[in-house]
C-alpha cells in the first residue's frame, strides 16, 4: 500500500503525527488503496501558525504580483491537467472525462483571479467636502481557512484559495478525508508558481481538524461547501468565534418541463443533470416536475429506455456515462433510500439497485433509478439522495410546481424548460431559488458571476468567487483625507458634515 498522504505546511508535505489515519478506496475496485492522515489540533495549529507567519509578506507583495504568480499556477495546472484529473477519478470514482471537466471549472476561477487587481482597486471621490476627498480600499483579512466536500476536490478549493490568495491572505485547506491527494498537487503546483512557504497550507482531516480552524482564534474566516447539517454548525460555530464565514450546504434541485418544451432536449438534459457523476453534484438535478398528465407520460416514456440503457463503467472508460458511488456505505445509503421509496408507495420505474459490473463486481456501482409518483411528503422527495436517482413529482400547472420549489427546504439550482419566453420570465423572476437555468439544466455560474444558493443550501452573506468572493476575502476601508493647505479653523465639536 502506498505511503500515507500526508499535510503540507510552510512549504513542504509533512507527516501526519497524530497517529489517527482514514482509509483511502478506489471506488471502482472497491478496494483500499492507501490510507491519509487525520490532523490533530495541534497540526492544524502548526498549518495557521506557518499562515500567520507568512501573511504580512505575501500582503505586501503587490496585487499585480500576486496575481502573475496566480498566472504561472493556472498554465502549470493547464500543463498536468491530465495528472490532476486522474488522481480525481482514482479516488472520487468520477469518469476521467468527467474530472477533466471539473479541473477545466477549476482553472475558470484561476483565470478570473489573474484580474483580480482590477477588483481590488477601490473608489475614490474627489471634494466630498472643501478639498476633502474619500477613497475606499479593500484590504486582505490574514489567515482563511476552507472546508471542501468529496465530490468537486479540485473545483470547489479553487473556488476558494486563487481569489483568497490574490486579494492578500494566506490559506490554510482543509479538504474531504475521501479523495485528498489532489490537494498535495495543487499545493505543489503553487510553490512551483512562486507561492511563498506558508501562504497555501492543507491539514488532512476530519471533524478534529475542522473544530481546531473554527475554534483558532488567528483564523480570520471560514469557506465551508458540503452538506447542509455540517453547514449549519459551521456557520453558527464560526460566527459565535467572531469569524467570518460562508457556508455552501446541500440541495435538491427541481427541473420544470413544460406542456410546450422541447421533450427531446428536455430528456437529454435530465439524463445529463441527473445522472452525470452519479448524481454525486450539488447542482445535480433530482426532481423533475413536468406540468400536464401529456407532459409527464411523454416524458416517463422518453426517460425510461434511456435510464435502462446507461452507460455504466470505470473511471478510465471513455465511453460510459456514469461511473460508481465514492464509498460502500454511501452506495448502501442510496440503495436504503430506492427501499424507502418503494415502501413509501412511489413507482419504481427504472431499478438500479441489482446492477452488477461485470469485471468489477466489489466496485461500489449503481444503476440509474427512475421514481414516478412521488409526492412532497415523502422521505425520497425531501431528503438529499446524492445518488443516480430521479424523482418525478407530477404538476397538474406551473403555479403548482412553482410552490413546491418555493416550499422546498433547500434553494441551491433550479430549472425550467420551455419555449415560452412569458414562463421563463415568470420562473427566473418568483423563483425563491439562488442559481436558475432557462432550458439550461445545471446553471452554474461562470467564475466572473458568483456561486451561492438561497435557504438551507446557504449560510452567509457572500457567494463564492466571481465579485462576492472578492468581497468576502476582503474588508473596506473609508478614508477621509483633508492637507491642511490654508486650514485654518479650529477644533469643531459637531458632528463633521462637509460642509
Ligand atoms: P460533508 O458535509 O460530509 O463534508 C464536507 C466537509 O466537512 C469535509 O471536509 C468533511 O471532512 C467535513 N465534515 C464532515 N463531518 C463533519 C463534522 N461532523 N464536523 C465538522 N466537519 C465535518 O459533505 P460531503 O459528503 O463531503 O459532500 C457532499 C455534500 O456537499 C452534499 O450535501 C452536497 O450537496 C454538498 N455540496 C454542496 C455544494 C454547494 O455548492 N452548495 C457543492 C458541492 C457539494
Amino acid at each position: 500500500m502506498a505511503s500515507d498522504i500526508s499535510h503540507y505546511i510552510n512549504g513542504q508535505r509533512v507527516a501526519g503525527k497524530s497517529g489517527r489515519v482514514a482509509p483511502i478506496f478506489n471506488p471502482a475496485i472497491g478496494q483500499q488503496v492507501t490510507n491519509v492522515a487525520l490532523a490533530s489540533a495541534s497540526e492544524v495549529d502548526q498549518a495557521v501558525a506557518a499562515a500567520r507567519r507568512a501573511f504580512p509578506a505575501w500582503a505586501a507583495v503587490t496585487p499585480l504580483r500576486r496575481s502573475r504568480i496566480i498566472a504561472k499556477f493556472q498554465r502549470i495546472v493547464e500543463e498536468r491537467s491530465e495528472e490532476m484529473a486522474k488522481a480525481v477519478s482514482q479516488e472520487h470514482g468520477k469518469l476521467l472525462t468527467d474530472a477533466r471537466g471539473e479541473v477545466q471549472r477549476g482553472l475558470e476561477v484561476v483565470e478570473f483571479a489573474t484580474g483580480a487587481p482590477h477588483l481590488l482597486k477601490g473608489d475614490y471621490s474627489e471634494d466630498v467636502g472643501t478639498r476633502v476627498d474619500s477613497y475606499a480600499i479593500r484590504q486582505p483579512l490574514g489567515v482563511v481557512a476552507g472546508i471542501t466536500p468529496f465530490n468537486f476536490p479540485v473545483m470547489v478549493p479553487m473556488w476558494m484559495f486563487p481569489v483568497a490568495l490574490v486579494c492578500g491572505n494566506t490559506f490554510v485547506l482543509k479538504p474531504s478525508e475521501r479523495d485528498p491527494s489532489a490537494s498535495l498537487l495543487m499545493a505543489d503546483w503553487l510553490k512551483e508558481a512562486g507561492v511563498p512557504d506558508g501562504v497555501f497550507n492543507v491539514v488532512q482531516g476530519d471533524k478534529e481538524a475542522v473544530d481546531a480552524l473554527l475554534k483558532h482564534p488567528d483564523v480570520s474566516a471560514i469557506s465551508f461547501v458540503g452538506s447542509t447539517p455540517i453547514a449549519r454548525y459551521i456557520y453558527q460555530t464560526a460566527t459565535h468565534e467572531g469569524k467570518r464565514c460562508q457556508a455552501l450546504g446541500g440541495a435538491k434541485n427541481h427541473m420544470v418541463i413544460m406542456p410546450d418544451a422541447d421533450m427531446d432536449q428536455a430528456v437529454d438534459a435530465l439524463m445529463g443533470a441527473a445522472y452525470g457523476a452519479a448524481g454525486e453534484r450539488c447542482m445535480a438535478i433530482s426532481v423533475a416536475v413536468p406540468v400536464g398528465k401529456k407532459t409527464a407520460d411523454t416524458l416517463i416514456e422518453k426517460l425510461t429506455p434511456r435510464v435502462r440503457g446507461l452507460k455504466i463503467g470505470p473511471g478510465p472508460d471513455l465511453e460510459a456515462e456514469m461511473g460508481p458511488l465514492v464509498t460502500k456505505a454511501h452506495r448502501d445509503r442510496v440503495h436504503g433510500y430506492i427501499d424507502t421509496g418503494v415502501s413509501e408507495g412511489a413507482k419504481l420505474v427504472v431499478d438500479g439497485r441489482d446492477f452488477k459490473m461485470q469485471g468489477y463486481e466489489n466496485g461500489y456501482f449503481l444503476g440509474g433509478s427512475l421514481f414516478d409518483n412521488v409526492t412532497t411528503d415523502m422521505k425520497i422527495y425531501k431528503d438529499e439522495i446524492f445518488g443516480p436517482v430521479l424523482s418525478v413529482v407530477r404538476a397538474p400547472d406551473y403555479d403548482t410546481a412553482a410552490k413546491m420549489i418555493n416550499e422546498n427546504e433547500y434553494g441551491n439550482g433550479t430549472a425550467i424548460f420551455t419555449r415560452d419566453g412569458d414562463s421563463a420570465r415568470e420562473f427566473a423572476h418568483r423563483i425563491q431559488v439562488g442559481m436558475v437555468g432557462i432550458n439550461v439544466p445545471i446553471p452554474i455560474p461562470m467564475a466572473y458571476h458568483s456561486f451561492g444558493g438561497w435557504k438551507a443550501s446557504f449560510f452567509g452573506d457572500h457567494d463564492m468567487h466571481g465579485p462576492e468572493g472578492v468581497r468576502f476575502y476582503t474588508k473596506l476601508k473609508t478614508i477621509t483625507s483633508r492637507w491642511p493647505v490654508g486650514v485654518a479653523s479650529g477644533a469643531e465639536f459637531s458632528i463633521p458634515n462637509m460642509s
